[in-house]
């Protein structure tokens, strides 16, 4: 079964004479990882806004589940946020290339508010699940420090804890390491790689070439708005 499912997804964004994304379907199996690639511009930070509810669509659908959650809407060009509902919002995890962790909170706080605040779920349990996630990426001693106290990877380890630790259905990663010191690109490349093996379903744009050839179960190349190239053999696809 797919875990998400998009469906001739159209975006065009206000005062654009052309789409940005043209009609792309594509579907990501549970448990699996999709890798989308293509030069600057194609339109990949579009592509997984659009999936996280964070820009509205204007043709096609998107499933999750098999269970349409978004319908594009002709006329709804205007950027900002789609109408969907908080609860759908937390089924779908999202990652940015630059840390936008809350800065006035600390590493715990960031992790809490939208499990208690959109979830409703129990504070203690949820602070107990933080600190465990927390480990699982090496900050565990790092629970009380500011943002801003933190090296860049941190962050971005953080950030993947505060996406996972509402349960998404899946997770979307734009471009994590690519605002990142090269020495702190391998540790958060680890993480990510870590959850794949246990079985996280993922969505990924990325310029780290041989990170993709190892994650990946299938890859898309998107050019201009339209998918022109899909492989199910990453191997060959990046070595070709
Ligand atoms: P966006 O439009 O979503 O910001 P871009 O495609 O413009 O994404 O690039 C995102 C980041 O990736 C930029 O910081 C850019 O410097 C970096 N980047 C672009 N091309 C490459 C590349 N070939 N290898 C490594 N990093 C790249
Ligand atoms: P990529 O991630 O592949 O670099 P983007 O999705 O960032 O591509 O951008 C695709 C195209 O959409 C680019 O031409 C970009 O200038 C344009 N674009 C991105 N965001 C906006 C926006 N908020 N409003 C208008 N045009 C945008």
């Amino acid at each position: 079964p797919a875990a998400l499912t998009l469906t001739g997804l159209t975006k065009q964004y206000a005062n654009a004479d052309h789409p940005v994304l043209d009609g792309i379907s594509l579907s990501v199996p549970k448990g699996q990882v999709l890798v989308i690639v293509g030069p600057s511009g194609s339109g990949k930070s579009t592509l997984l806004r659009t999936v996280a509810g964070l820009e509205p669509i204007q043709g096609g659908t998107i499933a999750l589940d098999d269970q349409i959650i978004e319908t594009g809407r002709p006329g709804s060009e205007k950027s900002g946020r789609s109408d969907r509902s908080s609860e759908l919002r937390t089924r779908i995890g999202m990652v940015f290339q630059s840390y936008d962790l809350f800065p006035n909170k600390t590493v715990l706080g960031n992790l809490v508010l939208a499990p208690t605040i959109v979830q409703k779920r129990d504070k203690t349990q949820v602070e107990a699940e933080a600190v465990r996630l927390l480990e699982r990426v090496g900050l565990a001693d790092r629970k009380d420090a500011w943002p801003h106290e933190l090296s860049g990877g941190q962050r971005q380890r953080v950030a993947i804890c505060r996406a996972l630790i509402l349960h998404p259905e899946i997770l979307l990663f734009d471009e994590v390491t690519a605002a990142l010191d090269p020495e702190m690109v391998r540790e958060v490349l680890d993480v990510i790689l870590d959850l794949a093996k246990q079985g996280q379903t993922m969505l990924i744009v990325t310029h780290e070439m041989p990170f993709a050839r190892a994650i990946a179960d299938h890859v898309v190349l998107l050019e201009d708005g339209v998918i022109v190239e899909q492989s199910d053999d990453p191997e060959r696809f990046f070595t070709q």
